[in-house]
């Protein structure tokens, strides 16, 4: 598919209300929802916008907060089922997370529910996400996402504080029996910059050892705010096919719209390119300065603007951003240094406010 034309995956942030909160949240999600949310009404006529401008439609996944905090959420999940559209909902585990609102969701068409597990005991889980009983609560519903035949995600974020539980955490997905694993580098946005970031030798061995360890189960893993996968991928995996497309990353194949309608090119990047209630989506993914410039791979700067991987890679758009305040600049969780390029990374600015 071309890139440029449409996302391969679109999240969507229903709400900002959440029953939790995690120490990681790029949202710094509340309590309360916001009265300025986009409306019902609104959300269909987004929905209208993406079954019949993009082709093929993208991923849908609904997300929050905790979108479970919306009432109107199931009439939502419905109207993007009936559009064709592939649905899946990313929920916080709260006890507004039952056996019966999973039934629900199967009886609609939701095709996958995401689960957030980021580490692989109670302990790590729930002082992260700080509630307790989350961790075992996490199993119960994974377990019941399986037993009634959709496809489990179990997402984990990774941060300083979730690194060592990794390897637990892969004999864990695969005991859940999950379809997909993507593994989330926390971004330093939100509520997550305060935590301890990963070094670049950190991310790196992460990187190589999810790589190998990607070829030992047979469901899908993948990286999130990490596009420097596939350069592991290719250096770690033997006969591993050079990709012939560019990173799914932000505004490439990626694209965010947050409660507001804001459109931006992740989560963990929050700077709007437009918002729904002014544009359409597909005009904004397609058109908008900052959508355009964040794919070309010419533009990119420092290490990043030297490699020979930028066109498959192209680094995290959103860390560059969020450490150095250079949408452009190279990812400081990158340790690569192309020929020609400075060994160091280029002057890293305060985290950007
Ligand atoms: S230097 Fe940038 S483009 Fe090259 S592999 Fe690292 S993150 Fe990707």
């Amino acid at each position: 598919m071309d890139l440029a034309q449409g996302p391969h995956v679109l999240t969507w942030e229903l709400t900002r209300a959440c029953g939790l909160k995690c120490r990681h949240c790029r949202a710094n999600a509340i309590p309360k929802r916001n009265s300025r949310e986009l409306s019902l009404p609104e959300v269909l006529e987004v929905l209208d916008d993406i079954a019949t401008r993009f082709s093929p439609p993208p991923l849908m996944v609904f997300t929050g907060g905790d979108p479970l905090e919306r009432s109107d959420l199931s009439d939502i999940l419905r109207a993007s089922v009936a559009r064709g559209l592939h649905t899946a909902v990313s929920p916080s585990v709260t006890p507004l997370l039952t056996k019966k609102v999973l039934e629900e969701w199967k009886a609609i068409g939701v095709k996958t529910v995401s689960i957030s597990i980021d580490g692989p005991s109670a302990e790590v889980h729930d002082g992260f996400r700080r509630v307790d009983g989350t961790f075992r609560d996490s199993l119960a519903r994974a377990r019941e996402v399986r037993e009634l035949g959709m496809s489990l995600q179990v997402n984990t974020s990774v941060c300083g504080e979730t690194l060592a539980g990794m390897p637990a955490m892969g004999d864990l997905v695969k005991v859940l029996g999950v379809t997909s694993w993507e593994v989330f580098f926390v971004v330093p946005t939100g509520r997550g910059r305060v935590l301890p970031k990963l070094t670049a030798p950190e991310t790196e061995s992460t990187l190589q050892w999810l790589a190998q360890y990607s070829q030992t189960v047979s469901f899908r893993v993948t990286s999130i705010a990490a596009p420097q996968y596939r350069r592991l991928i290719l250096e770690n995996v033997p006969g591993a096919p050079y990709p012939k497309f560019p990173a799914i990353r932000e505004a490439q194949g990626f694209a965010f719209i947050d409660h507001l309608g804001e459109v931006c090119p992740s989560g963990y990047l929050p700077v709007p390119a437009g918002n729904v209630r002014r544009s359409p989506l597909s005009t904004i993914y397609r058109e908008s300065a900052l959508f355009r410039q964040l794919r070309d791979p010419d533009l990119l700067r420092g290490r990043c603007g030297a490699c020979e991987y930028k066109r498959i890679c192209g680094g995290s758009r959103a860390r560059a951003y969020a450490v150095t305040g250079d949408l452009q600049g190279e990812d400081p969780a990158c340790p690569h240094v192309p020929e020609g390029a400075p060994e160091r990374p280029l002057t890293v600015l305060p985290v950007h406010a």
